[in-house]
Parts: structure tokens; sequence; C-alpha cells
């Protein structure tokens, strides 16, 4: 049996207001609320967390944010901390997505520093990483994966690591259709394998969930998932209509 249960998380980004946000979540609940093989996750818009949390209950689907600020409270105006997450259900949150980094200019210090709060507030960091097109092209992918990842779980204990998600983006593979191939994607994952045997040792390394993520669709999500570090995907297009994402968490209950 395979040592660490599939994860299938959606980003649903800037989309849906809160009516369409429930209406998204009861599809999803009907269709897949009582799978128990494969983790389900889904990170609407903040403003549609308390209604997706109350479309959810009773279901297997957990809830994650998209992003938080790492004080508790203060004078951050326009951010949401990991309590007021933690009050509305959350279970999860995304840090260092790409377009956080690249639109929002956060540094790997700024995501470390939300990565250790998440965790002392018992939110799961969905932790991302991952090369730009031009990064790859010039050899270095390697190198700024180990940067983003090293410095983002800087200060994370060995008791706190098996909570952490991982989630390798190539940037160039996000949202344009351009998956990157089994190949490509499992080198990095098992790269990233072992960094975090080196930080963690094998034991934990060997439970923490690494995500491929960029255009991961029905059709090419079984073969990126029957991969051996590929635990699951941070899906972003389809993740916000109920039927592509539904048929992405089959793809992982039959590649478990
Ligand atoms: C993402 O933004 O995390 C993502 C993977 O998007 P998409 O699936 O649309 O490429």
């Amino acid at each position: 049996m395979h040592p660490r249960k599939k994860l299938i998380a959606g980003n649903w980004k800037m989309n849906k207001t809160n009516g369409d946000a429930v209406a998204l979540v009861k599809d999803i609940v009907t269709e897949a609320g009582k799978v128990t093989e494969v983790e389900i996750v889904i990170a609407p818009p903040f403003t549609a967390l308390e209604s997706a949390a109350k479309a959810l209950e009773g279901s297997n689907v957990k809830l994650a944010a998209q992003n938080m600020h790492h004080e508790a409270s203060g004078a951050f105006t326009g951010e949401v901390s990991a309590p007021m997450l933690r009050a509305l259900f959350a279970t999860h949150v995304i840090l260092g997505h790409s377009e956080r980094r690249t639109y929002f200019q956060e540094s790997d210090a700024f995501i470390n520093q939300k990565v250790l709060a998440a965790l002392k507030n018992q939110l799961k960091p969905i932790l991302c990483v991952g090369e730009t097109l031009a990064e790859r092209e010039a050899g270095s992918t390697l190198k700024v994966v180990q940067t983003q990842l090293e410095a983002g779980l800087e200060g994370v204990s060995k008791e706190q690591a098996p909570s952490v998600v991982v989630a390798y983006e190539p940037v160039w593979a996000i949202g344009t259709g351009k998956v990157a191939t089994t190949d490509q994607a499992q080198e990095v994952h098992a790269f990233i394998r072992g960094l975090l045997v080196k930080l963690f040792g094998e034991a934990i390394a060997q439970k923490v969930r690494i995500l491929y993520g960029g255009s991961m669709k029905p059709a090419n999500a079984p073969e990126l998932l029957a991969q051996k570090d590929i635990d699951g995907g941070l899906i972003g297009g389809a993740s916000l209509e109920a039927r592509s994402f539904v048929e992405l968490i089959k793809a992982a209950e039959a590649a478990k």
C-alpha cells in the first residue's frame, strides 16, 4: 500500500461570488463528499469561506484559504490571519503561490513567516514552489526549487513537518495548458523528497505529500498521479467546475 493518502486541492483563485461558491461546493459534496480514500481540499476566496464551510459540513471535503498574513492581528489593512481562518474552520492554507510571488512580490523569507504562523495555529500549509520558463531553460530548475523549499521550511520542526504539504508548480505550466511531462514532474518531486529527507529524515519525508500543479486535467492526471512521488494535485482551472474536479478526485482514487 502507498504510504501517503492522495490529496486533491482546488485553488479557485479570484473566482466565484458567494452564491456561486456555495453552488459549486454543494455539487462537489454531492458527488464526492463521502470519498475517504482521497483527501479533498477546496480553497475558495476569503469572501466565500464561511458559507463554503457551512455547505461542506458533514462531508469529507476540507477547507483552505489561498493566503494569510503571519501576524495574528493588528494594523495590516486588507489582510487576514491564521486565527481568523481557523475560526471559519479552514484546515489548510495555500502559501507562496507563484501568483503571489510574482504579482505581490512575496519573498521566501516572508512566505516562511507565514508557514511558521500557519503551523503554530494548526493550519496545514500548502507550500508552493516552482521555476519559471526562463529558469528551466537556463538549467536552474532544481536550484530554484531547492532555494524556495529550504527557505520556506526554515525553522519547521520534525514534529510539524508531516503537516506540511508541498506543491510543485512549474510557473510555465500554470493556467497555460502546458503540462509538465510525467518525467519532468517526477524528477522534481523525487528531488524534493530527497531534500525533505535531508531536512527531516527518511521516515518523516515519506509522510509529506508533494502535489503537482500546472494545467492538471482529467486527461493528463492518471499518468501524473501514477508517479511514485506525486501524491496529488493542486488544481486551478479544472477546480472551478464540479465535473472536472470530481473526475480528478476519481483519478486519484484509482491511482492510490
Ligand atoms: C494553480 O494556480 O495552482 C494551478 C495549478 O492552476 P492551473 O491548474 O489552472 O494551471
